[in-house]
């Protein structure tokens, strides 16, 4: 994905931070003129609404359909900003460029369906070379925390020649209780832009934490990690929102976010991070040098579990030490679960390493 042009193809001088703003759905004409009307007085040159809404359950609001579709056009003639909509199908695509609108995004339960994804690609493909250098397309991440699957929705649509492409971090679904709504993953936009880096990725702060008081905060750390924009939830009356209410904020509270977000930059000002990051490089070193001698150990012990047939897994073992290290580490004011997440990588490998080390002196792919 090499060839990516800016996103938004009329606008020359994007803001940055790029920021999104409008109702989780266009409800009536009223109320989508209406919120656009306070967001664009607030300074927002981008709107979204959805007019075709996933919902999880049967029954709740699934939208107004194809005929919000006209108000988001005056959106844009009204108030001077460009609309955008969410699309999850060939036909949500057709008839919105019918209407004159060029700018989507999918949501996280499209993304995560390789076959929708491609029926999107597919009626793109249709289009001519200037209509497709017209459109952009936001990519929300998948449901689940993967990133190949972020990837390869975002090449189906390279592949159809759309090149006005962008992602959104909008959390991962997890079972159980949580703080958020959508669990952050940072990681996973991190990696997301080491991959491609001449993506653009957005933070959606409305959908990861799913109640207001959470937004400003997020918006701040999405910002300090370096995201290319925010797109938020603003309603005028959120609190009578047909989806999405308990996450909508006023608009007079997105300019609040907006103006108290740290100034740019931040995270690229080499100078004062140098010496940090120096020190970071050589610690980094350190704990490779480290796990290679760890793994050294672990491969010699797995040697010896061999000769004397004992298993590679000792359950005993491992709660043992596991419990040890989480103790030990806790003293030291690291947290437990990072502890746990670290030292099961590092079993996994462990076990891995005399795994292969079994088979290779066994001779074991040689009968395959
Ligand atoms: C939305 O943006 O309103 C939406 C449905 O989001 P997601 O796909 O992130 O759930
Ligand atoms: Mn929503």
């Amino acid at each position: 994905m090499e060839n990516l042009k800016p996103l938004f193809g009329s606008i020359k001088q994007l803001q940055r931070p790029l920021i999104i703003a409008g109702p989780c759905s266009a409800e009536s004409r009223e109320q989508t003129l209406a919120t656009a009307l306070e967001l664009a007085q607030a300074g927002i040159k981008f709107f979204r609404a959805g007019i075709w809404k996933p919902r999880t359950k049967p029954g709740s609001f699934e939208g107004v359909g194809a005929r919000g579709l006209s108000w988001l056009v005056e959106v844009k003639k009204e108030c001077g900003m460009t609309p955008l909509t969410e699309i999850a199908s060939p036909a949500h695509l057709r008839s919105a460029l019918r209407a004159g609108l060029s700018d989507f995004w999918i949501g996280a339960r499209t993304t995560t369906n390789p076959f929708a994804m491609q029926e999107i690609a597919d009626a793109l493909a249709d289009y001519s070379a200037e209509v497709r250098d017209s459109i952009t397309i936001l990519v929300k991440n998948p449901v689940n925390p993967d990133v190949e699957l972020w990837i390869g929705a975002l090449q189906r649509l390279y592949a159809a020649g759309i090149r006005r492409l962008g992602a959104i971090h909008r959390g991962f679904s997890s079972y159980g209780e949580s703080l958020y709504r959508n669990r952050p993953v940072w990681s996973i936009p991190i990696e997301l832009r080491r991959r491609l880096p001449n993506l653009p990725i957005l933070c959606d702060p409305s959908h990861i934490a799913g109640r207001r008081d959470l937004i400003e905060k997020l918006s701040i750390q999405a910002i300090e990690l370096n995201f290319d924009g925010i797109i938020i939830e603003s309603h005028r009356e959120p609190d009578v929102a047909l989806s999405d209410a308990s996450q909508q904020i006023t608009p007079l509270r997105l300019k609040q976010i907006v103006d108290n977000l740290p100034p740019l930059g931040i995270c690229t000002d080499g100078e004062s991070l140098a010496p940090f990051r120096e020190e970071i490089d050589r610690i980094d070193s350190e704990l490779i040098a480290l796990l290679a001698r760890r793994m050294k150990v672990s491969k010699e012990i797995g040697e010896i579990k061999k000769r004397r047939n004992i298993p590679v897994i000792q359950p005993e073992r491992y709660n043992a030490l596991m419990a040890r290290r989480v103790e030990e580490a806790q003293e030291i004011s690291l947290s437990p679960d990072f502890m746990r997440r670290i030292l099961s990588a590092i079993h996994e490998e462990s076990v891995r390493v005399q795994i292969e080390n079994d088979k290779s002196e066994s001779n074991i792919n040689n009968l395959d």
